[in-house]
Formats: C-alpha cells, sequence, structure tokens
C-alpha cells in the first residue's frame, strides 16, 4: 500500500522537536511529528529558561500561555558563595526582562499544541523502531505497533529531535564530533514554603545549588554535585539532597527548616557531554540529539529552541531537492558548531564546581555593578560588548 509523503518527519515531541514541527509547518511544510511518550507528561529535567529561550516563546507567540501557567517571571537574580555575594536585576533582553521554569508537563504540552495548531499531524505513543533507507538516504521510519509489524512513514526529511539516547542518531551511526567525561550529578525536589527571592544559586566547593520559583506557589530546589564526590550518604541520596542543601548556604538551611518538600526526589546522574555530526542524506539531528551538555548552567531547552531556529531557516528551499537540502543542513552543522561551542566550553567548566577558582575575583567585585551584570548576562547567554561570555 502507498504511504503518503511528508515533507519532514520529526522523531520526538518535547523542546527540540515540537518547536522544529511547529516552525516548519508554519512555514508551509507537510510535518509529521512523533513521540513515544504520551502528552501532557513530565520528563527528568529541571525547567529553567533564559531570556533567550523566552524571546523565542514571545517570537512564536507562545510566551503569553508559558507565563499562564502560574511560573513567575524571574527578575531578581542572586549568586552566593562563601564570602561573596552577587545580587542585581535579571538582565534584559529586548522586552524580556528575566528568566522562567515552567514545569516540562506544561511547557511540552504547549509547545506540541502550537505545533498542532501550526498544521502539524501529531502522533503520541508511537515509538519509532527503525529508518527507511533508499540508496543510501534515509526516506522514512518505521514505528512499532502492538499488534503485527512495524508501520512505515515516508518522508524527504527525517528530523531526530529524541533526545541524547537518540534512537535515529544510533540507526544512523551519526559519529560523535566531541565527546568530553560526565561531570556531574543533579537532584532536585518541590518545596512549598519557600519565600520568592527570584532566582538564586549558591556555590560551594563541588557543589551548586538553584532555588528556582515555578508553578503552583513551589519551589524547585536543585543540587549539583560533582561526580568525585559520594552519590549517596549510608546508600541514601535523599540524605546526600538534604545535607547538601543545609551546607549550601546557612540562609538556605534556615528557610528550610520552615518549607516541606511536596515531591519525591529526583536525581540525574547520567550527564554525557557531546557534539554529534548532525546531518547526513536524508537526516538531521536537532536538540540534545545533536548536541548535549552538562545541566549545571540549565541551557538545553533554550539551546533546543536556537537550533530548531537555526535549523528551519536553513531549510528554506524546496525540500525536495536533495542537493539543496544537503547544503543546508551543512550549513546548519556549522552554524551549531559556532553558536554552541563556547557555552558548552562554559558549561564543562561549571560542572567542575569548582567555586575556589573564581572566588577571590567574585569577593573583590561583589559590589561591582558592572561585574555583576557581566556575570548574570553571561549565565543567561546574553551575549554582548559588555558579556563575558
Ligand atoms: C537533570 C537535568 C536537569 C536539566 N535542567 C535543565 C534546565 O533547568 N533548563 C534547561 O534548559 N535544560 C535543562 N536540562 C536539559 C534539558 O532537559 C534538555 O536539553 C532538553 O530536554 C532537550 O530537549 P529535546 O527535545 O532535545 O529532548 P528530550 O526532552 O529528551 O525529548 C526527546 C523526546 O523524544 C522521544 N523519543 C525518544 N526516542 C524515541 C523514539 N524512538 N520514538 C519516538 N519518540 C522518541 C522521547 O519520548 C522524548 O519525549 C536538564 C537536563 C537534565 C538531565
Amino acid at each position: 500500500m502507498e504511504t503518503e509523503m511528508y515533507d519532514v518527519i520529526v522523531v520526538g515531541a518535547r523542546c527540540a522537536g515540537a518547536a522544529t514541527a511547529q516552525l516548519l509547518a508554519r512555514a508551509g511544510r507537510t510535518v509529521l511529528l512523533l513521540d513515544r511518550a504520551q502528552f501532557p507528561s513530565d520528563t527528568l529535567s529541571t525547567h529553567y529558561i533564559h531570556q533567550p529561550g523566552l524571546a523565542r516563546l514571545d517570537r512564536w507567540g507562545l510566551l503569553g500561555e508559558v507565563l499562564a501557567t502560574g511560573a513567575p517571571l524571574l527578575t531578581r537574580f542572586s549568586f552566593h558563595a562563601p564570602g561573596a555575594r552577587l545580587t542585581g536585576p535579571a538582565p534584559a533582553l529586548g522586552s524580556i526582562t528575566g528568566g522562567c521554569a515552567p514545569r516540562r508537563y506544561a511547557l511540552d504540552h504547549l509547545l506540541v499544541q502550537a505545533a498542532i495548531r501550526g498544521g502539524a499531524e501529531f502522533r503520541p505513543r508511537t515509538n519509532v523502531v527503525d529508518l527507511e533507507w533508499e540508496n543510501g538516504r534515509v526516506t522514512g521510519v518505521r514505528h512499532a505497533t502492538l499488534q503485527g509489524p512495524a508501520i512505515l512513514e515516508r518522508a524527504h526529511l527525517v528530523i531526530g529531535a529524541d533526545g541524547r539516547n537518540s534512537t535515529v542518531a544510533r540507526l544512523v551511526r551519526a559519529p560523535y564530533l566531541r565527546q568530553d567525561p560526565r561531570l556531574s550529578r543533579t537532584y532536585y525536589s518541590y518545596w512549598s514554603g519557600m519565600p520568592d527571592q527570584g532566582l538564586r544559586t549558591y556555590g560551594q566547593q563541588g557543589t551548586g545549588t538553584a532555588c528556582v520559583p515555578t508553578q503552583d506557589g513551589a519551589t524547585l530546589i536543585a543540587v549539583a554535585s560533582s561526580r568525585t564526590l559520594p552519590a549517596t550518604v549510608d546508600g541514601d541520596r535523599h540524605r546526600a539532597y538534604e545535607q547538601m542543601l543545609r551546607q549550601s548556604s546557612p540562609e538556605l538551611d534556615e528557610q528550610l527548616a520552615s518549607a516541606r518538600q511536596e515531591d519525591r526526589l529526583y536525581c540525574c546522574a547520567d550527564q554525557p557531554n557531546f557534539f554529534r555530526q548532525p546531518h547526513g542524506p536524508g537526516w538531521a539531528l536537532v536538540g540534545d540529539a545533536a548536541h548535549t551538555k552538562d545541566s549545571i548552567n540549565a541551557r538545553g531547552i533554550t539551546d533546543a529552541f536556537i537550533q530548531s531556529e537555526i535549523l528551519v531557516e536553513q531549510l528554506d528551499g524546496p525540500i525536495e531537492h536533495t542537493d539543496q537540502v544537503e547544503g543546508a543542513l551543512a550549513k546548519y552543522a556549522l552554524h551549531l558548531r559556532e553558536e554552541f561551542t563556547q557555552a558548552y566550553e562554559q558549561a564543562l567548566l561549571t560542572a567542575r564546581l569548582d567555586i575556589d577558582r573564581h572566588r577571590s575575583h567574585m569577593i573583590e567585585n561583589q559590589h561591582d555593578p558592572a561585574f555583576i551584570d557581566r556575570w548574570f548576562r553571561s549565565f543567561a547567554g546574553i551575549r554582548g560588548p559588555t558579556s563575558v561570555n
């Protein structure tokens, strides 16, 4: 039986896949968006979005929906280290005056809905298990069914937006262009009864803590710890989380005494660092599938949006002209390395959690507004003549 030929099939429907599908569909492409998960659903990730990410959501007409989740705009930043305290307004990027941390089940769902409104066809609970090839070129995907053989769907281009353990990357054997060792682990949970003091981060030698107000009056409290430290206390991760939290700062310790943990503890020790080759004949990768880095600087969601835009901007010619598409994808790959190498290096450095390295510099400059502004711009990934990144 002859199946419909889509312009593009996007595998994976979270921040990279749904954003890419939305942009492609709005540009008039026929798009099939597939995900093995049911939506709305959560995923193992904290969910802070920097100003450049919110600027994309604003451009796509989705910022109002994101703020309607109840996650506040975080317009005050502070960074605390022993002997140093940097506080100030969040640096603005155009009209975006802060960051925001909507829960992933809300964010990813509204992105999928936007893709559907844009014209993409969406199929949840659809697990891609194989690719279709013709003359060395990917021409479709096969997804599993409970009964009978896998179903074939065909397209001019297959985009893997299926995360760091990407099935598409595995099936096309996308080589790693760069790989670095894993550096940190993340523990997080949600707390009620915490004061709203904007986005707060605390650095200690070997650990870093973030307090991030999110939806429903809850505060996400995440701790990153160096993999050189033990993962548990007496075999117990929860005790390790609590101990690291309480040692983050006396202020936080005091606030936690009257706060309540409202959710279970989430832990992620598997945080690889890599760039994969993000394209080949008939296929491309976007989001974590293309490039993953330690979550310490909370850049993955924002970067997924930026990557989606770069990819779709390049794909502006006829999708059936394979030579043109190959050229566009090569340009996309180049942009990707140029755009993200600096942030990648920065993440590797921060994930060493070696606060002693720059503590004296922070102590010296903690009352200098220009230094504080540069620090927070660098954190947010806002470039400019005064930025340190
Ligand atoms: C502990 C932790 C904390 C983090 N905190 C932050 C943060 O605060 N801010 C931030 O910006 N980033 C953060 N990140 C990074 C962020 O989670 C990722 O960068 C982001 O989720 C990447 O989005 P994606 O769409 O590329 O992939 P994913 O979010 O991984 O989505 C991939 C999708 O593909 C689907 N899929 C996979 N295989 C198949 C298949 N074979 N068939 C069909 N569907 C498939 C999956 O079901 C999934 O829905 C964190 C990451 C971790 C691990």
